[in-house]
């Protein structure tokens, strides 16, 4: 009930703060212990100022300063350490149902490498490890089963890209040529006064059960660990965004619906340093800062209502530009790290979520 106050008052735009646990050496390194990093409330937490924070950090936003040396941040909820990924799918499952309502859902999850994105996006192959998008998949295809009755048919299409350096690459493509992915207008099938975003030559899978989904994500690794010598740098780097677009027709009323569901896994907000680096490498890093800056900036433009929203200066809110504004729910992800040693990225991280919440 709370969360759906907070959001008429927010508009459509939510952030959730999802903390992951320590791991494997990091228990005994760190004795089992997050000192510098509180979970104090549902919805809030307090980060040491030790830490990591500025000494002369101004008051802004829903950041509070405290003279103890801590910093507090409120979200629309905090998830702690020890959270499940069924607990954290529980709070977004209404928003995952709104796009067979007609709406434009995008989830992202934001955060330095290492803090759980892929985690909480895709999750692990065990059932209870399972991540948002199979999960969002199950409930939709459970959800077109049940609307059945009442005279509706579904057409899911899903797909799946990577945005690498500015260029979008199908992770569902099996073809070795070389192809040129843009993205272009075109007029909605459904109802020819709206436009819609797609990208030139990119693979749409119709799916009509979820073993396809699975197969796809299946597919979507294998594309992504052979595109890189080094995976984990590779994703690192690079944003991925699966795609789940929903046509939906009443027989009994000739009603019409379509939303869409995009997940995005972004690429690690690290601090990464311009100067170290040359020529591809250089491009590379400035590409990856300018396009996390640039949504922010277009979630802000969006939340102030501005009239110019900046969706041209990236590849990924141009893509995502029809499902960021207007008939569209967006809710974030700040993934942190409860490493000591991470403190500085993880304020970093809490602050970008506060500007843009
Ligand atoms: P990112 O995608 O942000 O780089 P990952 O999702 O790959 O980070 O997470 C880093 C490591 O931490 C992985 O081994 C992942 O399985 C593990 N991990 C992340 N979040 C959790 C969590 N909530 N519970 C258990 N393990 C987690
Ligand atoms: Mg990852």
């Amino acid at each position: 009930q709370l969360h759906n106050q907070v959001q008429e008052l927010k508009g459509n735009i939510r952030v959730f703060c999802r903390v992951r646990p320590l791991l494997g050496e990091e228990v005994t390194q760190a004795g089992g212990q997050i000192p510098h990093l509180q979970v104090t409330d549902e919805r809030s937490l307090e980060i040491g100022k030790a830490a990591g924070a500025g000494a002369n950090e101004t008051m802004s936003g829903r950041r509070r300063e405290e003279g103890d040396g801590k910093v507090n941040f409120a979200f629309d909820r905090v998830f702690p350490p020890e959270t499940s990924q069924a607990d954290v799918f529980e709070e977004i499952s209404q928003l995952i149902q709104s796009a067979l309502d007609g709406y434009n859902v995008c989830v992202f999850a934001y955060g330095q490498t290492g803090s759980g994105k892929t985690h909480t996006m895709e999750g692990g192959r065990d059932d209870e490890l399972q991540g948002v998008i199979p999960r969002a998949v199950s409930q939709i295809f459970d959800a077109c089963a049940a609307l059945k009755e009442k005279g509706w048919s579904y057409t899911l299409e899903a797909s799946f890209l990577e945005i690498y350096n500015e260029t979008i690459r199908d992770l569902l493509s099996t073809s070795k040529e070389k192809m040129n992915y843009e993205i272009r207008m075109k007029d909605s099938k459904l109802n020819s006064k709206t436009k819609e975003v797609y990208v030139t030559n990119l693979k749409v899978v119709t799916v009509t059960e979820q073993a396809d989904v699975a197969s796809l994500l299946e597919r979507a690794r294998q594309q992504r660990a052979v595109a890189a010598t080094n995976c984990n740098e590779h994703s690192s780097r690079s944003h991925s965004v699966f795609t789940l677009r929903m046509e939906g027709r009443n027989a009994l009323t000739t009603e019409t619906c379509h939303g869409s569901l995009n997940l995005v896994d972004l690429a690690g907000s690290e601090r990464l340093k311009e100067s170290g680096s040359q020529g591809d490498r250089l491009t590379e890093t400035k590409n990856i800062n300018k396009s996390l800056a640039n949504l922010g900036n277009v979630i802000m433009a969006l939340g102030n209502k501005q009239d110019h929203v900046p969706f041209r200066n990236s590849k990924l809110t141009h893509l995502l530009q029809h499902s960021l504004g207007g008939n569209s729910k967006t809710l974030m992800f700040v993934n942190v790290s409860p490493r000591e040693d991470c403190a500085a990225e993880t304020l970093n991280s809490l602050r970008f979520a506060a500007k843009v919440n």
